[in-house]
């Protein structure tokens, strides 16, 4: 692992409904660390197969080559000499081993930032992130626009329509696979 003696190291954390802007922001991000000549690692879940393999992809286009991992526990294998800033999209794919995982590269040093959904589709805490939020440097927390009204949406719903099986993969969980298609931003009063 690299990194230096852990001043420098810290986590942040980018939350919020699906089409907030997560991973809009984390792209941003990683490119600053890249014109600033930091090294710098992405990366994906295996089972998050909506950007393509290899990328991280916004709703809008913007996208950054990703390693992608099947566990938490695989990202500190990838972290090279040189690795400065290492990121992190859909962490809620990661599950509970996620927090300890980024804690360790922070606490070695390496600067953090690790994005994913705050809420599953029926308006509940989704894990890792709330436990991520807790022990981060900053957290960013983002809200999409309500496709109901246009108020700003800090949950999604599954729309009515949507195949049933989108996200059995990830049940009992249930919080995302699915994207445009099946999933709308929704703010508090028209997420019922
Ligand atoms: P996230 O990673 O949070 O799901 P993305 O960064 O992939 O979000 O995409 C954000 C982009 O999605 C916005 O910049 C906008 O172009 C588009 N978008 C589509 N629907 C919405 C919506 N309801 N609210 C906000 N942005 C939306
Ligand atoms: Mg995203």
């Amino acid at each position: 692992m690299t990194g230096d003696d852990g001043r420098s190291g810290r986590l942040e954390v980018i939350a919020g409904p699906m089409f907030a802007g997560k991973t809009e922001e984390l792209v941003r991000r990683v490119h600053r660390a890249q014109v600033a000549r930091r090294g710098v690692l992405v990366v994906a879940h295996e089972l998050d197969t909506r950007s393509g393999p290899g990328r991280v992809a916004s709703h809008s286009g913007l996208e950054v080559p990703s390693r992608s991992v099947r566990a938490a526990d695989e990202i500190q294998t990838l972290v090279a000499d040189g690795t400065e800033l290492v990121a992190v999209d859909e962490a809620q794919f990661f599950g509970l081993d996620l927090p300890d995982v980024a804690t360790a590269l922070a606490d070695a040093g390496l600067v953090v930032v690790v994005a994913g959904l705050s809420v599953t589709f029926d308006g509940r805490p989704f894990a890792p992130l709330p436990e991520l939020m807790a022990v981060a440097e900053s957290v960013t927390k983002l809200t999409a626009v309500c496709a109901v009204c246009g108020r700003d949406a800090a949950f999604h719903v599954r729309l009515e329509a949507a195949p049933a099986d989108v996200d059995d993969a990830l049940a009992p969980t249930s919080g995302h696979v699915g994207g445009a298609e099946s999933y709308e931003a929704r703010c508090r009063r028209h997420r019922a």
